[in-house]
């Protein structure tokens, strides 16, 4: 490889893959599994990563996780650990390509369900499959070592298991070798190709709550023998709008109740109204606060209509943080990749991503890649490409992703990789420019 820039050997390893790179994530695509299923995509995933000859390949780490590790031929005291999730959704799949997905399964708490990667998480899988193979090819060249982390559960396990980033790190998964920088991408409606970073957070603080208003069982035509917890169940979900006014307007909150379980029938007064949401906050300092005024909320509201309501926060998930410092160490590296007009400054956004638990540990970066038929405003936001797909959000059964970013993707884990192992892609150096 004389003559040519390790760079320009990535680029063309990845750009060599690409067939292989689409295939891979159309059969995942098709073979989407929930959140603590993914044992055919580990497999998938594990099968792949042993044929590269790698170092050593982790499996059943926290359910279905999987730990690729590559141990560079040049010395190097730096260990980058790339990760992808590589759960899907309880959403049918409606993005429209010929490899849409089918799968429903039958078996899974709260189901049947149809499951579908309306997330993205398959190019992710695809992507980080692809950046190991060209890493691989060029161990030679590699000053340190290479952590492939295939995730799983990052929507997040059924509310009785263990599962996610924190499980990972709790079964020991980064103790040896320990990450200097963690590096995370989620694939976006934004346009195809460009890199959105933010210094700061990026994503927010998340909990899962479940509210479970308790009453009386009675017959529906004498509700004065028992306890309806019904309306007291109304009540708490109206009221849940006013708690945004209990909060600084400055301090973004959202509270989503998104699905409702009663144990009723038409005539039937049942026992409990169960609420399940999601807490968000783009400041993890607000969520204190937000909990407190929620329990209260909803005790006091059940008690109005003499019920009762006991609230729990679960899965709790720390903000995605960029810290200026990397973000500035990772800027050359990402305008290489797709080109200066191609990486944007992204606006924050209410969603998570449990990478936070590894990058919030062991530092690093997290950006995201556009892969729809969009274009930029003059504002900087996306906006739908003429005689495109339009923009559908992840979790939409709409949601797609064009497979011709995917190399992007591969490049983008590869040059960070390599850049990181390098000192290139260093907070010091950053500093230090
Ligand atoms: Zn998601
Ligand atoms: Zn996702």
């Amino acid at each position: 490889m004389s003559g040519r820039s390790i760079h320009d050997v990535l680029d063309d390893g990845a750009l060599r893959l690409a067939d292989r790179v689409i295939a891979w994530r159309r059969h995942l695509h098709r073979h989407p599994e929930l959140s603590n299923r993914e044992e055919k995509t580990a497999a998938f995933v594990a099968e792949h990563l042993r044929a590269l000859g790698l170092d050593e390949v982790r499996t059943g780490i926290a359910g279905h996780g999987v730990v690729g590790v590559l141990r560079g031929g040049r010395p190097g005291s730096r260990t980058i650990a790339l990760r992808a999730d590589i759960d899907a959704l309880p959403v049918p799949d409606r993005c429209g390509a010929d490899f849409a997905s089918e799968a429903v399964d039958t078996t899974y708490p709260g189901g049947p369900f149809p499951v579908s990667h309306a997330c993205g998480h398959d190019c992710h899988t695809a992507m980080l499959m692809g950046a190991a193979t060209v890493l691989a090819e060029a161990r030679a060249e590699l000053p340190g070592t290479v952590l492939f982390v295939f995730q799983p559960a990052e929507e997040g396990p059924p509310v009785t298991e263990e599962g996610g980033a924190r499980a990972m790190v709790a079964e020991g998964a980064f103790a040896e070798p320990v990450p200097t920088m963690v590096f995370g991408m989620h694939v976006t409606p934004y346009p195809k190709g460009h890199v959105g970073y933010l210094s700061g957070n990026q994503y927010a603080a998340s909990l899962l709550v479940r509210i479970t208003v308790t009453g009386r069982q009675v017959h529906g035509s004498t509700p004065w023998q028992g306890i309806d917890p019904m309306p007291a169940a109304g009540a708490i979900l109206t009221g849940i709008g006013q708690l945004y006014r209990q909060v600084s307007a400055f301090d973004p909150v959202t509270v989503t109740i998104g699905h409702i379980e009663d144990v009723g029938r038409f005539n039937i007064i049942g026992e409990t109204v169960t609420l399940w949401g999601t807490v968000r906050c783009a400041d993890e300092s607000g969520m204190a606060e937000v909990r407190r005024r929620l329990a209260t909320l909803a005790g006091h509201t059940a008690a109005a209509y003499q019920a009762t309501a006991r609230v729990d926060y679960l899965q709790p998930v720390p903000p995605v943080r960029n810290g200026a410092a990397w973000v500035a160490a990772g800027l050359p590296t990402f305008r290489r990749v797709v080109g200066a007009e191609r990486v944007v400054e992204t606006v924050p956004s209410l969603g998570y991503d449990d990478v936070s638990e590894f990058i919030d540990r062991f530092g690093g970066l997290y950006v995201t890649l556009g892969v729809q038929d969009a274009a930029l405003d003059e504002r900087g936001l996306p906006v739908p490409l003429a005689g495109g797909r339009g923009l559908v959000t992840n979790h939409h059964p709409g949601f797609y992703a064009d497979d011709d970013t995917l190399v992007t993707g591969v490049r983008l884990h590869a040059h960070v990789a390599y850049d990181h192992l390098t000192g290139a892609l260093a907070p010091d150096r950053a500093e230090a420019r």
